[in-house]
């Protein structure tokens, strides 16, 4: 393996970030898979880590709601028994339904109301005004009196949190009904990152971001130099997609064969792709999306065993992120953007992803309804010559633009 691939990547950064070295690799013991699948029922809590200034304790695990929680609250309670006590939701989840499953489960549970570090967003899409109203909405869904968090949902840029909507925020918190404040960013996510450190994070009435954060972005410098700042300032940090999930179809030839190895140590891969994440201590918790009770139940064996990767199972993530840089797109949605005439390319791969990797065709369907019919058409005749050429995961823009327009419309 050469030390540095073409987008930066290198190995011993890597493996810095992940705070690993060879004590760490000869100390870590195999785990076999029927551990980690019977882990969940087996003593040991569920490590928490302080959520930045806020001073809570928060599992290193939270239950991501983008699924049918109306028809899961068994799943939802057993969550909350294997101390998953980290819930997100959204009203753009089902228009209303996640927060409304999670409301169902409180009526039925009103003890358990305090167990749970509540989050719901709002997309700014709708326009900022509309936030005091769709937010009374949201606490009435979820049958509740107050958040613990709320999320302006999934910017790309600082332009959504106005002087205005933060001062409305300051105000939700006078009244009880909004315990901390933030944002969620799938896209532009380190310029974000540092823009809001730079603002000074909970001195400017922001204390929380959700971000992307997995084997594909945290080896990168203004990564890493963006959560350096952000936890300077106090900021809490929750990582999400952390899987790393690209647009392409199915899984790689590398991914198969990655999968293959970590399950003779006794890991899957995507359980070795969380302790990846959790190796970094600036990260408070990852908020995964987990629809079935295998996965629940996959993710919190990961969390509980604590068994830190090896290097080598580092340096075999770290091989698969070079791998994989062709299939992944990193959220550089600016990069894009500027090169296509302003046109939502990475909205459009994340759709592929939800489709693709998530399995969940309604979700990327959902994602290109709302894209205005004049971008729709543009997504299907624009050149994207340019910007392949400036892409730094050199992804096939036009070919997955292509299938995007034929299998998402
Ligand atoms: S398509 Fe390429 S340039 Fe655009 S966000 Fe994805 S990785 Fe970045």
């Amino acid at each position: 393996m050469s030390e540095k691939n073409p987008q930066g990547l290198s190995r011993r950064n890597f493996l810095k970030t992940l705070g690993l070295g060879a004590a760490a690799a000869a100390a870590a013991p195999a785990l076999a898979m029927q551990d980690a699948l019977a882990a969940p029922t087996a003593p040991g809590p569920m490590p928490m880590r302080t959520l930045g200034k806020t001073g809570v304790q928060v599992p290193t695990l939270a239950l991501g709601g983008m699924f049918d929680t109306i028809n899961n609250q068994l799943l939802l309670r057993q969550a909350l028994n294997w101390g998953v006590t980290y819930w997100d939701t959204a009203e753009y989840y089902g228009r209303g339904q996640s927060e409304e499953g999670f409301g169902r489960f409180f009526a039925k549970n009103p003890e358990r109301r305090k167990e749970v570090f509540l989050v719901t967003k709002l997309t700014p899409r709708e326009g900022l005004d509309t936030f005091p109203e769709r937010f009374e909405k949201s606490l009435k869904r979820l049958n509740t009196s107050y958040v613990d968090a709320f999320f302006v949902h999934g910017i790309d840029t600082m332009s959504p949190l106005t002087p205005k909507i933060r001062a409305w925020a300051a105000d939700m918190k006078k009244a009880g009904k909004m315990r901390f404040f933030g944002f969620s960013t799938h896209s532009n996510m380190e310029d974000l990152l540092m823009s809001a450190a730079k603002e000074g994070g909970p001195a400017a009435n922001l204390d929380l971001i959700m971000f992307t954060y997995n084997i594909h972005v945290m080896h990168k410098p203004a990564m890493q130099a963006a959560l350096d700042a952000c936890a300077k300032t106090g900021i809490g940090l929750v990582a999400m997609k952390t899987q790393g999930m690209g647009p392409a179809s199915g899984p790689s030839e590398a991914e198969l064969k990655v999968a293959q190895q970590f399950l003779k140590r006794g890991f899957t891969e995507k359980q070795a792709k969380l302790k990846a994440v959790w190796e970094n201590n600036q990260i408070a918790s990852i908020c995964s999306q987990m629809p079935s009770i295998h996965i629940l139940a996959a993710n919190v064996a990961a969390a509980r065993d604590k068994i830190a990767l090896t290097e080598a199972e580092t340096g075999t993530l770290y091989a698969l992120a070079c791998a994989e840089t062709g299939g992944y797109c990193a959220g550089c949605a600016s990069i894009c953007q500027n090169a296509t005439g302003g046109l939502p390319v990475r909205d459009v791969m994340r759709g592929l992803m939800y489709q693709r990797g998530y399995s969940e065709p309604g979700l990327g369907q959902n994602l290109f309804a709302e894209l205005p019919a004049d971008v729709r058409h543009r997504l299907a005749t624009t050149n994207y010559s340019q910007a392949e050429a400036a892409c730094p995961h050199k992804l096939e823009i036009a070919k997955l633009m292509r299938e995007a327009v034929e299998t998402l419309a």
